[in-house]
């Protein structure tokens, strides 16, 4: 049986070693996840994750939880199915409670356009075994009765793509999970260790610079979510990520209503009901580039509007908590994760919006490249050589909120 929430969740102290085989920087899910895969399927366990601040602090401890597996290519379709089917046995696989719960999401089409779209998308992905079907207007409202239907009206319902097994898990549940089983396993996760600078030899990484010294390392891996860009300038590579802000919110915690997850392009927002009754509502990115954090109540009014257009219930709730994360934008919208021209240096990154849902796959997919030195075939087709070859893998359709 998995372990409670509060079990097991301090690290054990260690002191900073001269050297490790791997260093991974940043405790986000993907460093986490990448260094217990590397211990546990490889059994390379001198392993350091450097975390500048504490683990789950970014992007990972921000998220809406959401996970999915309905989208559009081929190649991301089977990233996202193998991270989703590693997500429904992982409570078991860490001896850790990660409260998952798998609701129904409903993507809506408020024209012609869009509903045949989402059919597509639900043919798309039943090619590849995800279980996406379309539903007509009607049989929207069969699943989710709390919709109003007219969405304000000014865009009614026509349809929606129901991806039956989409749901939502808890995210400092997955750091902590991951966290735990890496360090039972020899793995040492140091909190408070901002790496600062890389240490380069002939053109290779072989180690990273921080406030208490130099440390080497066999290989490097960043997995630092929107930062990425401040350590690839300590190399000198160039990528082509932007970060922007991504805001959400929730409401007081209100009876539970709403089971299912539920997104509009069209209002370019999403809404689901946590456990603790809350009503969540997220949205895309902010349209400015930045590091901010900051949470503004332009978006807060706005994006409020909108989720009453779909659940007028929610006008009477009032706003709890509202917070900002950074996220690490690629041109295609899908993720960049390999080797780089650097030796010794491998990025995690391009997570964008999107990455929390493909932290398993995406751990155990670096943890297989750094033990092997073979890029897996799952992600051959997400490297940094694609945007030179031209072979971009589209999925900003797939961000749910455009
Ligand atoms: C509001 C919001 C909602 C989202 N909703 C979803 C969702 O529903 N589903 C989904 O799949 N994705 C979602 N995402 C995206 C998802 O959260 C991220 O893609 C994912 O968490 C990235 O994980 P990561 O491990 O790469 O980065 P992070 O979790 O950001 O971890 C990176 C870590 O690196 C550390 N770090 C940075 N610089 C340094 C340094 N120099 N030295 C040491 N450490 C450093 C940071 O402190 C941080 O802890 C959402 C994001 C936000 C902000």
């Amino acid at each position: 049986m998995p372990g409670l929430l509060s079990r097991d969740v301090h690290l054990p102290e260690r002191t900073l070693a001269s050297h490790y085989d791997v260093i991974v920087i940043g405790g986000g899910g993907h460093g986490l996840a990448t260094a217990y895969y590397l211990a546990k399927d490889h059994g390379v366990r001198n392993v350091a994750v450097l975390e500048r601040s504490y683990i789950g602090s970014g992007g990972t401890g921000r998220n809406t939880t959401v996970l999915r597996a309905n989208y559009k290519t081929p190649e991301t379709i089977k990233f996202y199915k193998a991270s989703f089917d590693l997500y429904r046995t992982l409570s078991a696989e860490l001896d850790y409670h990660t409260l998952r719960s798998e609701r129904g999401l409903l993507w809506m089409a408020h024209s012609e356009a869009q509903a045949n779209s989402q059919r597509e998308r639900a043919l798309q992905n039943q090619v590849y075994d995800v279980d996406t079907v379309y539903l007509n207007a009607a049989e929207v409202h069969e699943v989710c009765p709390q919709l109003d239907m007219s969405c304000g009206g000014r865009r009614p319902i026509w349809g929606a793509a129901y991806h039956l097994p989409g749901g939502i898990i808890r995210h400092d549940a997955v750091v902590w999970g991951y966290a735990t089983a890496a360090s039972r396993l020899g793995v040492q996760v140091h909190q408070g260790v901002p790496v600062t600078g890389m240490v380069m030899e002939k053109g290779r990484c072989t180690g990273v610079r921080t406030p208490s010294g130099v440390i080497s390392a066999g290989a490097v891996v960043s997995a630092v979510g929107g930062y990425v860009t401040q350590i690839t300038d300590m190399v000198g590579l160039k990528i082509p990520i932007i970060t922007h802000p991504l805001q959400a919110f929730v409401t007081q915690s209100y009876q539970p209503v709403l089971d299912r997850v539920v997104a509009s392009a069209d209002l370019h927002i999403y809404v689901s009901q946590s456990a603790r009754g809350e009503m969540l509502v997220g949205a895309e990115i902010d349209p400015y580039t930045s590091y901010s954090t900051r949470s503004t109540f332009t978006f807060a009014a706005s994006t409020a509007a909108r989720a009453i257009d779909l659940f007028p219930f929610m006008a009477k709730l009032r706003l709890l908590r509202q917070w900002t994360g950074i996220c690490d934008m690629t041109p295609d919208y899908s993720p960049l994760l390999g080797p780089t021209p650097i030796d010794g240096f491998y990025l995690s990154t391009g997570w964008g919006t999107w990455g929390f849902k493909a932290i398993p796959i995406g751990g155990k997919a670096m943890a297989e490249l750094v033990a092997t030195k073979r890029v897996p075939e799952i992600i051959a087709p997400l490297g940094l050589d694609r945007f030179a070859l031209d072979r971009c893998v589209s999925e900003r359709a797939s961000a749910g909120t455009h």
